[in-house]
C-alpha cells in the first residue's frame, strides 16, 4: 500500500506484550485495548487488518522483533526514550504516563522514603525498573516478567510495594480493592508505536492516522472507552 511493505500480505503485524490492562490483554479469545484500538484505526487506513503477535518486552524494545520482520509495528504501552530511539523508530507520542506506586490497602507506605529496606516489584525491562534502580537504592528489587505477575505479588503480600506506569496501576487498584495506588513519580513518559528503524513510509502514515484521530474524536472515543468513569 503507497510505498509500505508489510511483512504479512494483507495483514499489519503488532508486536506486543501480554498483558499491559487496559493497553492490551485478553478477553475471552480476543485481545482488546487502548494500543489494539489505536493501531486498528492504522489498518483500516491501509485496508487491512491488525494481527497481533505476542512478544518479549525486550526483543520489542531492542528491535530484533521489527528487525527480524515479526512485526510491522510494535504497541506494547513503550515509552518513547533514547537507548530505544538508537534501535527502533517511534511514530508521535499518544499517550502520557508516570511512574507509580502500587501496595496493599492496608499498608503504612505512603511514598518513595518509606521503601527502604523494603521489597519492591518491578518489571524487566521497563522504564519503571530503571526509574527504580536509580531512585530506591535502598530497596530489595524483585524483579517480574510480566505486569500480572507483579500485581499478583503485591496482592499476596509476597512483595510490599510494585512500581509500574500510573495508568496500568490505576486501572488494576480500580478492579481490585485490597491494593491502592499511593504515589506517583512525575517521570514524564510518552508512549510511541515504533516501526523498524528507516520505516518513515510507515512511521508517517501512522502519524497521519493518530493526528487524523485526535482531530476527529476517536482518539477521544478512544480514551474514554478504556479510561473514562
Ligand atoms: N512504559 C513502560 C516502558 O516502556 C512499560 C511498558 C510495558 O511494560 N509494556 O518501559
Amino acid at each position: 500500500v503507497d510505498g509500505i511493505e508489510l511483512v504479512s500480505d494483507g495483514q499489519l503485524t503488532t508486536c506486543t506484550h501480554l498483558p499491559y490492562e487496559p493497553f492490551q490483554f485478553r478477553e475471552g479469545e480476543e485481545i482488546v485495548g487502548f494500543d489494539v484500538d489505536l493501531v486498528d484505526l492504522v489498518a483500516e487506513d491501509l485496508g487491512v487488518e491488525q494481527a497481533i503477535v505476542d512478544t518479549p518486552f525486550d526483543t520489542i524494545q531492542s528491535g530484533a522483533d521489527l528487525d527480524t520482520g515479526k512485526c510491522d509495528v510494535a504497541a506494547a504501552g513503550m515509552t518513547i526514550n533514547d537507548v530505544r530511539e538508537e534501535n527502533i523508530d517511534f511514530a508521535d507520542p499518544y499517550f502520557d504516563a508516570s511512574q507509580a506506586l502500587l501496595v496493599a490497602a492496608d499498608s503504612d507506605i505512603e511514598g518513595e522514603a518509606d521503601l527502604a529496606g523494603l521489597r519492591v516489584a518491578v518489571q524487566t525491562g521497563t522504564t519503571g525498573q530503571e526509574w527504580a534502580r536509580e531512585n530506591l537504592p535502598d530497596s530489595e528489587l524483585v524483579t517480574f516478567e510480566d505486569l500480572a505477575l507483579l500485581t499478583a505479588y503485591v496482592q499476596n503480600g509476597e512483595v510490599d510495594a510494585g512500581i509500574n506506569d500510573n495508568g496500568v496501576l490505576y486501572d488494576f487498584a480500580g478492579d481490585n480493592p485490597d491494593v491502592a495506588v499511593v504515589a506517583e513519580f512525575d517521570t514524564g513518559e510518552q508512549y510511541g508505536v515504533a516501526v523498524r528503524t528507516g520505516n518513515d513510509a510507515l512511521r508517517e502514515r501512522i502519524n497521519e492516522v493518530l493526528a487524523a484521530a485526535r482531530e476527529d474524536g476517536r482518539y477521544d472515543e478512544i480514551y474514554e472507552k478504556w479510561f473514562g468513569t
